[in-house]
């Protein structure tokens, strides 16, 4: 298959790209580089030995994006593409609106430009908003709490009455939890700018020496420790429902929504104990306030990726935090000086 990777240069992209040409596909890759850097591109390109097309654009540039998907003619568009930052987004929503809103309808504009009536998307289960239930399934309330998580919301409503619009259209909503861990090999990982805002590269970080101490928001939680809860799942199996799910766009018409978790609830204490497992380090840590909009837990029911897309994850919180160490021990400042030229030759 022929498929456009929006923000493909990303944490998630650059990992679903991998599996993407591991699996024999074609790839284009459209990104500003505005949160990544073509470092990680490179190291792809030696990783699957495999090449393929890199343009450096913006989603909103409507017939830039346009032109170049009209000349790569895809099969299935993968949506990566969009700023992340849940407190930035309550600083800038304009900004956030703007890219993630805005480029995702000039997306979709460029899609029927082009002829492509697919479309998998990055959405989030920040759209959930205040968990009334201990797992959460498709069904539950859409309420998000910060403009970061009502962008993907009015993403999702966008796309699917885009989907309801044009009788041959497919999208599928990918609801991730929270990704984490890197490639097995540690060539490519989470190369977040500046301070880490997520839990997983703020330990690592920690572990390394990069940072003193990690704070940990909350001690006060109705969870196990007390610590707020999360459903961890691997970077590859998260690339792997992306192609589960691009397979179902392909046999299927219409808009689904999908969790994409693995199930089961780690506290931050425990993802602190699996790290220095992996570590065999001491991780120090500070319990401080609640993080503002932070919900207490947050744990997929992932039933229905089981039953349409016959994806479940496969790795646990040990194989993320060791492969997590693997990328941060052998790139202590991440993609920062590596050279693309040097280092991407398949
Ligand atoms: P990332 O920042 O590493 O990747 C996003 C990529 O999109 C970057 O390469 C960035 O340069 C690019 N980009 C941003 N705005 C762009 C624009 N206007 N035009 C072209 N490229 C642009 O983030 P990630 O963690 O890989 O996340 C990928 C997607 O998954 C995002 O949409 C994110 O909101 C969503 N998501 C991530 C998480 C998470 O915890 N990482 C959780 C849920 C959902
Ligand atoms: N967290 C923490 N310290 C940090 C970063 C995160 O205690 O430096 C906690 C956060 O309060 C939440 C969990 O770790 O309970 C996961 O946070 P993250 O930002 O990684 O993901 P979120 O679920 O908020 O998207």
């Amino acid at each position: 298959m022929r498929v456009f990777l929006t923000g493909g240069a990303g944490y998630i992209g650059s990992h679903t790209l991998t599996e993407l040409l591991g699996d024999g596909h074609d790839v284009c890759v459209y990104d500003n580089f505005a949160n990544s850097r073509p470092a990680a591109l490179a190291r792809v390109r030696t990783l699957s030995n495999r090449d393929f097309e890199v343009v450096e654009g913006d989603i909103r540039q409507g017939d830039r994006l346009a032109g170049v998907m009209r000349a790569f003619q895809p099969d299935a568009v993968i949506h990566f593409a969009g700023l992340k930052a849940v407190g930035e987004s309550a600083a800038f929503p304009l900004e956030y609106y703007e890219n993630n809103v805005q480029g995702s309808i000039t997306l979709l504009r460029a899609m029927d430009a082009a002829g492509c009536r697919r479309i998998v998307f990055s959405s989030s289960a920040t759209v959930y908003g205040e968990p009334r239930q201990a797992r959460l399934d498709e069904s539950h309330p859409l309420a998000p709490t910060n403009p970061y998580g009502r962008t993907k919301r009015f993403i999702e409503e966008i796309i699917g009455d885009w989907a309801g619009a044009n009788a041959d259209a497919s999208a599928v909503l990918l609801r991730y939890f929270n990704p984490a861990g890197a490639h097995e090999t540690g060539r490519i990982g989470e190369d977040p700018r500046g301070t880490p805002n997520n839990l997983a590269p703020f330990v690592s970080q920690v572990a390394a020496g990069r940072r003193d101490r990690l704070k940990i928001f909350g001690g006060d939680y109705p969870t196990r420790d007390g610590t707020g809860e999360r459903d961890f799942v691997h970077v590859i199996d998260l690339a792997r429902a992306h192609i589960a799910a691009i397979d179902y766009a392909m046999a299927n018409r219409g808009c689904e929504a999908i969790n994409v978790g693995a199930g089961s609830g780690v506290t931050v204490l425990e993802m602190v104990r699996a790290f220095e497992r992996a570590t065999g380090r001491a991780i120090p840590y500070d319990i401080v306030d609640r993080r503002p909009g932070d919900v207490p837990a947050s744990v997929a029911d992932p039933a229905r990726a089981q039953a349409l897309l016959g994806w479940t994850a496969r790795f646990g919180l040990d194989d993320i935090c060791r492969s997590a160490w693997n990328w941060q021990s052998l790139n202590p400042d991440g993609y920062e000086g590596v050279d693309p030229e040097a280092d991407g030759k398949p």
